[in-house]
């Protein structure tokens, strides 16, 4: 047996120079394992005795590597990257719970360093805090318009969070699940947290349809699915009273037939989606979000969705009302900042009272004036979901390095913005956001400023990501400090009110 002798960051570096990235190098079982630059690509290197068991879980090319050590480089596979997070378990998703949770949705799998170095930053400021971060994030909508796989997704957060250095937990959210076959392809790739999204199955006509219709949606809902009655209904709910902390609601039979015919669908499809996963036997837990749906959620709505899951034996983390106001995507809140913290408020206490559970905040990109009120409703118990803004802020970087590209793209993106806003929540007109000719190159960052630009630059990213991808991911694998730094700034701003 050959006596190990750990390797260290100097020794590596003293061999492979600038390549490699010292803060990913970690020793376990007496190997060394770190990652090192290989053109454009990644390398996995993994350093130990020649006979040691660790080498047949990768796969890759083996060398002559010092007295008494065999070293392996590989490539940055889906395989490598499981075989990585089964040999460093804290590379493994795993549920939270309900500690303060961060989602750092990544559609170019190259932001994870400078989410790392945002939160570390935040972190090291407030000691004895937690922020979860969930890294691999990424709904399906967002996986088909980028052309990517949740196995992608997850082995860039891997690799990404390998390559900063972060050895505390991680989380993956399989985001917007609509149907059980988004749960079996995201299980099969080893996700943890999964975000249930029932919102076709919302009827927010209800909001506005008279007595008589809504009596007639509730007759239609699917009673066996959900194990009840209207008899049931009208006995759990009417007139009773419902009293969690200042809130205090006693609903009418109006008001509860609503909330059944507004919901009652989208419980019934929640229940099926837990079974289904709770079936598979994996490690997870659920957030519930009806966010992206028209009309706001009411304290009451809240209070009839949670009871009727845990009626039906649902349990869940996290739950993402529709709160009141505008959340558009990559922009600050717009409304009433004091109509929305009553709002915050009350569905904080009926979380706190019904779970508790976390309240969890979509589009949070860039809603600054939001994070204080919800910290603050929710006394911490919060997940925080931002994806968008991390894809605008690798245009920022465009905006600087490659000023012709990001030029190209601007006005590819003019063209694309009435097709591609479908389906998401911006009111950008497009009309104000200038051609690039007009424009000087100093001229160019301010749009990472500007509201119109913004929702355009953010809502086309998909056919910018085909048209334009291997371009893009060029320049900022040559200005990876600089995505690492803008990055790190902009995530300091959004984590900072959680800690
Ligand atoms: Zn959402």
């Amino acid at each position: 047996m050959v006596t190990t002798h750990p390797l260290s960051p100097s020794d590596v570096q003293e061999q492979f120079g600038s390549n490699f990235i010292p803060t990913s190098f970690v020793t376990q079982d007496g190997a060394a394992f770190w990652l090192q630059r290989a053109g454009q690509k990644r390398q996995l290197a993994i350093a130990a005795p020649p006979d040691a068991a660790v080498f047949s879980r990768f796969h890759g090319q083996s060398q002559a590597f010092r007295d008494g050590y065999r070293l392996m480089l590989c490539p940055t596979s889906h395989a490598n990257a499981r075989a990585l997070r089964a040999t460093l378990p804290s590379l493994t998703p795993q549920p939270f719970g309900l500690a303060t949770s961060a989602g750092f949705g990544d559609r170019l799998g190259l932001a994870t360093p400078g989410h790392i170095r945002a939160l570390e930053r935040v972190l090291a400021e407030a000691p004895g805090k937690t922020i979860a971060p969930i890294f691999a994030q990424q709904s399906i909508r967002e996986m088909n318009r980028t052309r990517r796989t949740p196995d992608d997704v997850l082995s860039d957060a891997t690799w990404g969070t390998f390559q900063a250095g972060w050895r505390g937990p991680v989380g993956a959210d399989a985001d917007h699940l609509k149907t059980p076959d988004d749960i079996d392809i995201c299980a099969a790739a080893g996700y943890s947290f999964y975000t249930f999204d029932p919102g076709a199955y919302v009827d927010s006509e209800v909001d506005e349809a008279p007595a008589e219709a809504v009596q007639r949606k509730v007759e239609g809902l699917a009673w066996d699915r959900l194990e009840s009655s209207a008899k049931d209904l009208e006995r759990a709910y009417v007139g009773q009273r419902f009293r969690f902390e200042h809130l205090d609601l006693q609903p009418d039979k109006l008001a509860v037939y609503r909330a059944a015919a507004k919901y009652g669908g989208a419980i019934a499809h929640v229940a099926a989606m837990y079974r289904h996963l709770v079936s598979k036997g994996v490690p997870c837990e659920v957030e519930v979000s009806v966010d992206e749906t028209e009309t706001p959620t009411t304290h009451f709505e809240h209070i009839y969705i949670a009871s009727e899951l845990k009626r039906l034996g649902v349990k869940w983390v996290s739950l993402a009302p529709r709160y009141v106001g505008r959340f558009e995507k990559g922009v600050d809140y717009i409304g009433d900042l004091g109509e929305l913290q009553r709002d915050l408020d009350g569905h904080a206490a009926i979380a706190r009272a019904l779970g508790p559970y976390k309240l969890s905040l979509h589009s949070g990109s860039d809603k600054f004036s939001v994070y204080p009120l919800i910290v603050q409703a929710a006394y911490g118990q919060v997940h925080l979901k931002t994806a968008g803004t991390s894809y605008l802020e690798a245009l920022r970087v465009l905006s600087h390095v490659d000023t012709a590209l990001f030029r190209a793209i601007l006005d590819f993106d003019r063209g694309r913005y009435e097709e591609d806003k479908a389906s998401y929540h911006v009111s950008a007109d497009v009309s104000k956001v200038p051609p690039a000719a007009s424009l000087s190159d100093r001229q160019l960052p301010a749009l990472l400023e500007d509201f119109d630009a913004r929702e355009v630059l953010h809502v086309t990213f998909g056919s910018t990501l085909a048209q334009f991808g291997e371009q893009l991911m060029a320049a900022l694998y040559a200005n990876e400090e600089a995505y690492d730094e803008t990055l790190e700034r902009h995530f300091y701003r959004h984590l900072k009110p959680f800690a």
